[in-house]
């Protein structure tokens, strides 16, 4: 498929197009090596609980180290992971991965992985969590899951008895990037959600609209009611946890509390207390 541009967007006669074809050509060839060499790795991003004020787990968010070009974001390469065929390998890698790494913190702490889509048309999901759950001995209640409302979108069905034999290992289940797809709130009653991330969006937007904060509001009351925790995503300043706390979230996650770290350079006390952090 040419995505050039992306966004819906297909331009014909630029010259362009052919030089972003040959990059993501290359990208693609480089990508299908990525796994087999060791370039991937994983960061992990603390969730905070808002009145503790302790981690309660992180998020692993994938890496790439590309020999030539250093970090790739993950915006840029899952997406091409998906259409060539790669996210299932790579997926399983990183449940793998974040399992055996979890594995070795306090027994308190929890780690969040997200699952594209496409992971869901895989059969062998259910089981691919089993065996990474086996194999760190990881407690499966210390396993979370991150999908996004498009998961809900596809094959509903068979995604939503995915959800449910995953829920029945134990596993948690987190909406993601909630109150950005096209129906928030009917994908709530689908399937009973143990947590909902609250897009950072809102969180952005607290300091300077009036409806962001109405609506992080609702979400967190919402959460309340429905007995699902609720984080807010992207929080960096002060003021927004103080609206957040004020809004009713259980939880926050954001560059505040800490950017996304190599697994090696986690200390499991907040970044807020060390000389070092950035504010704002
Ligand atoms: P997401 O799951 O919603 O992850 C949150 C993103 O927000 C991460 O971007 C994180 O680094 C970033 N972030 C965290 N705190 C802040 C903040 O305070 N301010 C701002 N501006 N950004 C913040 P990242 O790591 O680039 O990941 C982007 C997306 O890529 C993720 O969004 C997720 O959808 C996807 N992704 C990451 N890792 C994986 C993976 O292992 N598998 C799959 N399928 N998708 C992944
Ligand atoms: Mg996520
Ligand atoms: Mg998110
Ligand atoms: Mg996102």
């Amino acid at each position: 498929r040419a995505k050039s541009g992306g966004r819906g967007t297909f331009r014909f006669f630029e010259p362009e197009m052919d030089e972003q074809l040959q990059a993501r050509r290359v990208l693609e060839v480089d990508l299908r090596k990525a796994l087999v060499n060791g370039e991937f790795e994983l960061f992990y991003q603390p969730q905070v609980d808002i009145r503790k004020k302790v981690i309660t787990g992180y998020e692993a968010l994938l890496r790439w180290r590309h020999p030539e070009r250093g970090i790739v974001s993950p915006g840029e390469f899952i997406p091409i992971a998906e259409d060539i065929g790669l996210i299932s390998p790579l997926g399983e890698w990183v449940i793998q991965e974040a399992c055996q790494e979890a594995a070795k913190w306090p027994a308190s702490m929890k780690v969040a992985v997200n699952l594209s889509p496409v992971q869901f048309r895989n059969k062998n999901l259910v089981q691919c969590v089993k065996n990474a759950l086996t194999a760190s001995n990881l407690c499966p209640s210390r396993l979370e899951v991150e999908i996004t409302e498009s998961v809900l979108l596809q094959d509903n069905d068979a995604t939503l008895a995915t959800l449910h034999q995953l829920r029945k290992l134990g596993v948690r289940i987190a909406m993601d990037d909630f109150g950005t797809g096209y129906s928030s709130l009917s994908y709530l009653r689908s399937f009973p959600f143990d947590k909902i991330k609250i897009d950072q969006s809102f969180v952005q937007g607290l300091s300077s609209r009036a409806d962001c904060l109405a609506i992080v509001q609702s979400i967190a009351g919402l959460g309340a009611n429905l007995g699902m925790s609720t984080v807010a995503e992207g929080v960096e300043t002060e003021d927004q946890l103080i609206q957040l706390r004020a809004a009713g979230c259980t939880e926050v996650q954001g560059y505040y509390f800490g950017r996304p770290k190599p697994a090696r350079e986690l200390v499991h006390t907040l970044d807020m207390f060390e000389p070092t952090r950035a504010v704002g």
